[in-house]
């Protein structure tokens, strides 16, 4: 950087891929058009004058998946995986947040293939009612810039953002090459629920898991709320073995057990 205090975060290269992801299927399958077979098809799709680029932004409530799904993009394309939350980047020094985020811009280009993956991208909106109206603009700019590849060149780095109020957001970043595709990601219904809870399980000591009978009495529950529920049995199931010293499987009672205590945390999304 050309400045003191260059920002930097950490680079991850995720093992997980979509493989690791229940359910959301119609979720990777617009991840796979918008952004894998491009990255993984450059040359066929400049060919035919297809254009590359622009970004995808993930909405809906807390807990179902978004970050879980952007670090298994990463994976999926054996991509580095740089992840942030906007407000991270925000400084209360006056052009310090530009210089912020053209840093976070700069270490995805550098580390391409990459996945650059942005979370409460809609601080960028918040930041705009407050005092600081004609700073927040140019913070806006500066991401439609960084987005847009003007001065420097996206190319191998992927742009996944997310937020949980995306009508906060300014029109001009949904603008075609931006984030022309808006993907929900939705609380897991049935089928999602079944699938992500056996993947939760696959390296556990279990033994005649009822999934069917657990997704149906986890309805309205989240994916963070089926790993705090798998959490709390794994403890409780813990505290049994070691009474003994020997592996005792997670049963169904146990989670169960576990899944009455938990609350739909996004029931009022
Ligand atoms: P937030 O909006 O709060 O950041 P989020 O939508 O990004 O939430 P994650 O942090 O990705 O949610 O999900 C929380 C945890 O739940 C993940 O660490 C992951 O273990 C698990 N999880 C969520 N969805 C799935 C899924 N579809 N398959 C497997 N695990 C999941």
């Amino acid at each position: 950087g050309d400045h003191p205090g260059e920002f930097e975060t950490d680079v991850q290269k995720p093992k997980i891929t979509f493989a690791d992801v229940g359910g959301m299927e119609s979720v990777k399958e617009q991840i796979r058009m918008k952004i894998i077979h491009p990255l993984k098809n450059a040359e066929l799709f400049k060919a035919y004058g297809k254009k590359i680029g622009g970004g995808v932004l993930l909405y809906g409530p807390p807990g179902c998946g978004k970050t879980h799904i952007a670090r298994a993009t990463a994976g999926e394309v054996k991509a580095n995986f740089i992840s942030i939350g906007l407000h991270e980047i925000l400084s209360m020094w006056i052009g310090q947040s530009e210089n912020n985020l053209h840093d976070l811009f700069e270490q995805a280009r550098r580390n391409a293939p990459s996945v650059l993956f942005i979370d409460e991208v809609d601080a960028v909106a918040a930041n705009r009612s407050d005092m600081r109206q004609s700073a927040g603009r140019q913070l806006i700019n500066q991401f439609l810039s960084e987005l847009d590849g003007v001065d420097y060149s996206n190319e191998g780095v992927l742009v996944l953002a997310a937020t949980n109020a995306p009508w906060h957001l300014d029109p001009a970043f949904r603008r075609p090459g931006r984030f022309d595709q808006i993907v929900f990601v939705p609380p897991p219904d049935l089928e999602a629920r079944t699938s992500i809870l056996q993947l939760m399980l696959a390296e556990k000591p279990s033994e005649d898991i009822d999934f069917a009978k657990l997704a149906k009495k986890t309805d309205g529950l989240t994916g963070a709320d089926l790993k705090s529920i798998v959490d709390v049995a794994v403890e409780d199931t813990l505290d049994e073995a070691m009474k003994t010293g020997n592996i005792v499987p997670l049963r169904t009672k146990a989670l169960l057990k576990a899944a009455s205590k938990t609350k739909a945390s996004s029931k009022d999304w």
